[in-house]
């Protein structure tokens, strides 16, 4: 049995993995001309997605890349002193086992793993999916699956084709995001360095293995700017009007935005989509149900779906009449789970009053001041996501004999 995956980043490479082990045959097919490895951004790996990456036998490349991150010091926009907070401590307390690394990194480490068994296509994208099965690429030949999933981002181009235009699933969340790569012009190592305001939130880290460091910003705005999102010179120019007059230091990284090799710049948004599957086709990770990049577990959120789907689809014997909605049923209570907690990350993040410029700073002091248990304990009255990161409980599907009959052996 064959199965297209669309995207090379997280979820894709991890499904692409998982499916192969039970026994079916995998192409996917990235846009990019090869795997990114510049200007990436830090995500979050918590515990049932670290508990699947050592079910792939990836999990020591994936701690030895780990950014190191563990000390934090927060500027409150008007305070005269900056407050250090331990950073690992506040990671411990809101997960057990949690680790922070850069996407590209991880999206290498996971291709890695599967670039033996997989085919890969890098430079094309799909251009029509056909009920039967066919599909059309920009570049190469048609060619026939037995199924297709979306595993390309915020941005799907398999979800607009075959569930329509993302503005009918997505919903702003009153927030932009910008990321920048410059030299670490502070010498940043296991340092994350953070500016707060009312409504703006701007961080920089480096990490042992990068050269360089990247930047962070983090701001509200009540309405959608009108932007075409490949004009490069107005996003920065709303990135400079939002930051402008901050501080120093931040004035300094928005000097950098002419020089940046690597930026990036997008509207905070969640998808909702009543399913995520039609037909022959599904969606999974961020495609599919995006809490919201930078505010929420969106990295954890789609390693567990990439399981959950390959494990359903090999229980399910292949049928995917049985296998999606399986999926969509397992994946749904964490999806709705992650939207709240995003939300909830999203107003601490980035505070909309002058009491949460300073609960952000002092609550983090405290977590990191208290031990462990306590810490985790007020963690968990003040945001939902830490019993979230926590609760997420996943079904083992390991590869069996019957299994593998399902793919190859049955074509
Ligand atoms: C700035 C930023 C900061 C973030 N910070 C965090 C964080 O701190 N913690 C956290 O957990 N998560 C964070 N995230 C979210 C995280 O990056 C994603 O949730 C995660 O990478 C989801 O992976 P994915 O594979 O579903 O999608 P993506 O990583 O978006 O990958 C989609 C892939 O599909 C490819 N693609 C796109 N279009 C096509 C096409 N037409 N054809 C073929 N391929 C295509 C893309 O090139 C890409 O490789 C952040 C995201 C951003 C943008």
């Amino acid at each position: 049995m064959r199965i297209l995956v669309s995207g090379a980043s997280v979820a894709g490479p991890v499904l692409a993995y998982w499916l192969t082990r039970h026994g079916f045959e995998v192409t996917v097919v990235e846009r990019a001309p090869v795997l990114r490895k510049t200007g990436g951004h830090a995500v979050d790996l918590f515990r049932p997605a670290m508990n699947i990456s050592e079910k792939m036998g990836v999990l020591p490349r994936v701690e030895e890349r780990a950014t190191g991150t563990s000390r934090m010091t927060v500027h409150q926009e008007g305070a005269r002193r900056p407050v250090r907070v331990n950073l690992s401590k506040i990671f411990s307390a809101a997960s057990d086992r949690h680790v922070e690394i850069m996407r590209d990194d991880l999206s290498e480490i996971y291709h890695d793993a599967t670039r033996d068994d997989v085919e890969y296509v890098f430079g094309d994208s799909i251009s029509a999916i056909s009920p039967d099965g066919e599909v059309r690429f920009e570049n190469a030949a048609p060619r026939r699956f037995d199924l297709v999933v979306g595993a390309d981002g915020l941005h799907s181009n398999v979800r607009r084709l075959v569930f329509g235009e993302e503005s009918r699933f997505s919903a702003f969340v009153g927030a932009y995001l910008g990321v920048l790569t410059l030299p670490n012009v502070f010498e940043l190592d296991g340092e994350l360095l953070i500016h707060v305001g009312v409504g703006r939130t701007a961080g920089m880290y480096g990490a042992r293995h990068l050269g360089d460091a990247r930047v962070l910003f983090l701001f509200r705005s009540e309405r959608e700017f009108d932007y075409h999102h490949h004009d490069v010179p107005r996003q920065k120019e709303l990135l400079r009007g939002a930051f402008d007059g901050m501080h120093p230091d931040v004035d300094r990284w928005l000097d950098e935005l002419d020089r940046t090799p690597a930026f990036y710049f997008d509207s905070i948004t969640q998808l909702h989509m009543d399913t995520w599957s039609r037909g022959r086709v599904t969606l999974v990770g961020d495609a599919g149900y995006c809490p919201g990049p930078a505010v929420g577990g969106s990295t954890s959120l789609a390693v567990v779906g990439a399981y959950v789907l390959a494990g359903e689809l090999a229980r399910a014997g292949g049928d995917h009449e049985r296998a999606f909605p399986a999926y969509e049923r397992a994946m749904a209570e964490h999806v709705r789970g992650s939207h709240a907690a995003a939300l909830s990350a999203a107003k601490t993040l980035i505070p909309t009053s002058r009491l949460g410029v300073r609960g952000l700073a002092q609550g983090a002091r405290l977590i990191s001041a208290l031990p462990a248990g306590a810490g985790r304990a007020l963690l968990r009255l003040t945001t939902g996501s830490a019993r979230l990161y926590n609760s997420i409980t996943v079904d083992d599907y390991p590869p069996s004999p019957a299994a593998s009959r399902v793919g190859l052996g049955a074509e």
